[in-house]
């Protein structure tokens, strides 16, 4: 089917969850995606920090290759090999102590909610005082099932699905004396992204992550560290946390983890693993053998390339060509980010949203969140090179940009 066809099918057939962009792509190798003409496109987006290692990446098909053919699904009732050697890797790269497998991002922060009630639950029943409800961020995101939206901020997302999961509340992003205001024993959990990405690239403060660290550990509530999409090595570190030295009792990982294959996983302490005994959770496809073997062949290419060194690297380097672009370019108002979690502020959302199309239109992929973020999530296998055609392209469309602005005035 030619993209019109596509198009014009998809209007009819599907729900229209999602305003796409008219591109049709059909293959991709290394850093670049292909559309149906052969034209590349640098991706600066990885399908939102999902293909860290790009596209293509040998490990990543001979794992699938090799693991299709031995066994795709066997269900949670029995064992297979991947569960165990993934959940090795996993709990020494996050620092705690167990794993569970699921599909996606908002399964493992669906988890995470249920652990923080049933580990709450559980210190009631021994004669603590720890409630139900959820402490979490003003403009944060941890997905969008039932639980994972009820705590995520963006009216758009919620308000829709009303009546949410009660006993949830919001403490203003970085307010430490909002956060000690409203905590109480009355919480099972404290919820972070270390950097939110879906808010606008914005990382906690350090006062600010230890302020929740040390309230949940006066209560016995959980600190939940949702890292699905900062974690996995896009800071230059498995976990963001590790950067701040603050161990939560739970995180959450799910995008870059299975190298394009849908995979999420919830990690915890020994202390909150207590609270689930079998079959007060679980998954039929969670943790299949393809997925893990995946994951494995991901985990073990990152640290065989020592991808992080990389990460911290290129991502130091991007930092600073895009703050020399700010220099030149007053339109820029702020660039933040860690590692390869980038994201510059442009004054304007006219202008952030011209800026996007004029990238497209150079067949480079990025994406605007929060309005006036333009989002930088590469594959962690960029070059300079390809910082420099990304700046390059960004120094030539603000050079121009008044007459963007005005040209995209003129089309509406
Ligand atoms: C993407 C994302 C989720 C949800 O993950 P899905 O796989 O889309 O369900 C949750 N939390 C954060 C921080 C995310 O970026």
């Amino acid at each position: 089917m030619k993209l019109d066809n596509i198009r014009a099918a998809e209007a009819k057939l599907l729900l229209q969850t999602y305003d796409r962009t008219p591109i049709l792509f059909v293959r991709g190798e290394g850093v670049h995606l292909y559309d149906e003409s052969g034209n590349a496109y640098l991706d600066f987006l990885s399908g939102i920090g999902v293909s860290a290692l790009g596209y293509g990446h040998p490990k990543v098909e001979a794992a699938i290759a090799t693991q299709s053919r031995a066994l795709l699904h066997t269900c949670n009732l029995f064992y297979h090999e991947g569960q165990a050697e993934l959940a090795m890797r996993l709990t020494e790269m996050t620092g705690l102590d167990r794993a569970f497998f699921c599909n996606s991002g908002t399964e493992a922060w669906e988890a995470a909610m249920k652990l923080a009630r049933a580990h709450a639950a559980l210190l009631r029943a021994e004669g603590k005082k720890v409630g139900t409800k959820f402490l979490v961020l003003e403009h944060s995101f941890h997905g969008r099932t039932m639980g994972s939206v009820s705590t995520t901020h963006k009216a758009k997302y919620r308000e829709p699905f009303a009546p949410l999961i009660p006993g949830v509340e919001f403490v203003r992003f970085n307010d430490v004396a909002d956060l000690k205001a409203k905590f109480s024993d009355e919480f099972c959990a404290i919820g972070i992204e270390a950097v939110q990405g879906e808010g606008g690239i914005h990382a906690v403060s350090q006062e600010f992550f230890a302020t929740a660290h040390a309230l949940t550990q006066q209560t016995g509530a959980l600190l939940l560290a949702d890292e699905i999409q900062c974690g996995m090595g896009r800071t230059g570190q498995w976990c963001a946390y590790q950067h701040y030295g603050i161990l939560p009792d739970v995180t959450t990982l799910a995008k870059p983890l299975g190298g394009g294959l849908p995979i999420g996983a919830m990690l915890c302490t020994d202390e909150a693993a207590r609270a689930f005994t079998p079959g007060m959770h679980g998954t039929t496809f969670g943790g299949g053998p393809l997925a893990c073997a995946v994951a494995i062949a991901v985990i073990d290419t990152m640290r065989q390339s020592n991808l992080l060194a990389h990460v911290r690297e290129t991502g130091a380097y991007f930092q600073t060509q895009l703050k020399s672009l700010a220099a030149r370019h007053p339109s820029i108002t702020a660039v933040r980010g860690m590692g390869l979690m980038v994201g510059i502020e442009i004054e304007s959302e006219e202008l952030a949203k011209a800026i996007a199309a004029q990238m497209l239109e150079r067949r480079i992929l990025i994406n605007r969140t929060s309005e006036t973020v333009l989002r930088f999530l590469p594959p962690y296998v960029i070059e300079r090179q390809h910082i420099h055609q990304v700046v390059e392209a960004l120094d030539a469309i603000l050079t121009t940009a008044a007459v963007v602005i005005g040209a995209t005035r003129h089309d509406q």
